[in-house]
């Protein structure tokens, strides 16, 4: 496979079918998405083993991504399910409102609503297709005004626009959620509406303690979807291991015609500053319904490949969508089209850096000869995956193997762009080792006889961050 970007797919109704599980992974997932805002712990365990078995049987490295469902902020219930807002009419959302909703008002799930807002705001609901201006509020009532009118029905999310609700990032489910995600080891965790650092360090510091049963720690990832969390970027990447682009929550606190600009900003960011970045939310969103995609969205899935990013993923198309596995076909034809377009030269950017650690030199020097030396592949030999990210930060059209003992290296690399991560068994020899992954990718067709490949290792063998060797070989 040619791909160096990554796919994340949602698992939902539409995915939940073993045989349609193992098409998708077929198709190219190579990150599933476990979204806790919907299913019971159950759902979420038991989808982890069938993709688990699926990949272990098909010898596809596919890790897990548990996403929290955070604070996600909604009105209660209505009498008749929904109400039609007409623009102009008053409408009033409120925290002690115990009885079902109606065309004057509906209750909140979210109770502190009426401390966070003042008149003026502007509350944005259904992902910002209904928009109310808060009039007054009094005590538990925030009254407002319907600016932009639609259908509102049961539970549907409020924001507010420019951010400011205080809700904050880890709720009670969540913190059971992660018990959940820990029993089952998932790679990599996703914490929604964080707006610091500080979220991100109190989820990883939970994460922790509740995977050391398994001695397991999750990689963190920062879902960017409030307005507070832009001017926090980079510190909540250095609290992260990586970041999704969340361009659902985020268009709606930020406006969507920000968004774009952000997307970019995000990715160059976290790619500087040696984090992951997934770009999410409505990628090929008309596939729902449709077997293709639209011109705009094969346009968006190309520039968000073009920009950088890690992965690109699919929420509702692969979790309750007609055409899932289409779906993921199409994208990753759409993502090998977009990379082959891409100019062919190494970029410069590490060459006007200053790499002070052995490891991370050796992980540039490798890039630098597998270039001019026109190598097949680059090889590298790595406990902990780290060798393989710093190589991934930077454009480079020579597949890297990331060659590992540890079920855990490999789940990382399983988002690290332009990354291949092959499960080895430990060698202690270092010649062994060396001739073993030469010998794992001719067999696998990677390499061939004559082929020019560079392998990186680290000497003793199995010291995580040890890398300190370069060698450059010829198949023979
Ligand atoms: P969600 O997050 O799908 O969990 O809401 C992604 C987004 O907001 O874009
Ligand atoms: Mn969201």
């Amino acid at each position: 496979m040619s791909r160096a970007t990554k796919i994340v797919a949602t698992l939902g109704p539409a995915s939940n079918d073993p045989a349609v599980l193992e098409r998708l992974i077929v198709a190219g997932v190579d990150l599933v998405r476990l979204n806790f805002s919907h299913g019971s712990a159950q759902d979420h365990i038991d989808r982890a083993a069938r993709v688990r078995e699926i990949a272990t049987r098909l010898g596809r490295p596919v890790a897990l991504m548990a996403d929290l469902q955070g604070p996600k902020i909604r009105v209660g219930k209505f009498a008749e399910g929904k109400v039609m807002l007409t623009p102009g009419a008053s409408f009033v959302l409120d925290a002690a409102r115990t009885a079902p909703g109606d065309l004057d008002g509906v209750g909140l799930d979210y109770k502190e609503l009426p401390r966070d807002v003042r008149p003026g705001d502007v509350l944005l609901l259904n992902d910002g297709l209904i928009v109310l201006t808060v009039d007054r509020v009094q005590g538990e009532q925030v009254h407002t005004v319907v600016t932009v009118g639609g259908e509102l029905s049961n539970n549907k999310g409020i924001n507010k626009q420019g951010g400011g609700l205080t809700a904050p990032a880890l709720t009670a489910k969540d913190m059971e959620d992660i018990k959940t995600a820990m029993s089952f080891q998932c790679d990599y965790l996703a914490v929604s509406f964080p707006k610091n650092a500080t979220d991100m360090e109190m989820a990883r510091q939970l994460a922790n303690v509740a995977g050391e049963p398994w001695r397991h720690k999750p990689a963190m990832i920062a879902k960017i979807e409030r307005s507070e969390a832009i001017p926090q970027l980079e510190a909540i990447l250095k609290a992260s291991d990586g970041i999704m682009v969340a361009r659902g929550d985020l268009a709606v606190e930020v406006g969507n015609a920000a968004v774009p600009g952000l997307q970019k900003k995000m990715i160059r960011m976290a790619r500087e500053m040696d984090r992951v970045v997934i770009t999410a939310t409505q990628m090929m969103e008309s596939m729902i319904q449709n077997p293709v995609p639209t011109r705009a969205e094969v346009s968006d899935v190309a520039n968000a490949v073009l920009d950088g990013t890690d992965a690109v993923m699919l929420s509702a198309e692969t979790a309750a969508g007609k055409y899932p596995v289409e779906t993921v076909q199409a994208m990753a034809a759409i993502a090998e089209e977009a990379e082959r377009s891409e100019d062919l030269s190494l970029d410069a950017r590490f060459s006007d850096r200053i790499y002070g650690r052995i490891d991370q030199a050796i992980a540039m020097g490798a890039l630098f000869t597998a270039h001019h030396l026109g190598c097949k592949a680059i090889l590298a030999l790595t406990e902990s995956g780290s060798t393989t990210l710093w190589m991934s930060r930077h454009n480079i059209h020579v597949p890297i193997y990331g060659l590992t003992s540890q079920p855990v290296a490999q789940g990382r690399m399983a988002l690290f762009r332009n990354v291949r991560p092959v499960l080895i068994p430990r060698y202690t020899d270092r010649d062994q080792a060396l001739a073993e992954a030469e010998r794992l990718l001719v067999a696998s067709g990677v390499l061939r006889p004559g082929d020019a490949y560079a392998i990186t290792c680290g000497e003793p063998m199995g010291t995580p961050g040890g890398t300190n060797m370069l060698k450059v070989c010829r198949v023979a």
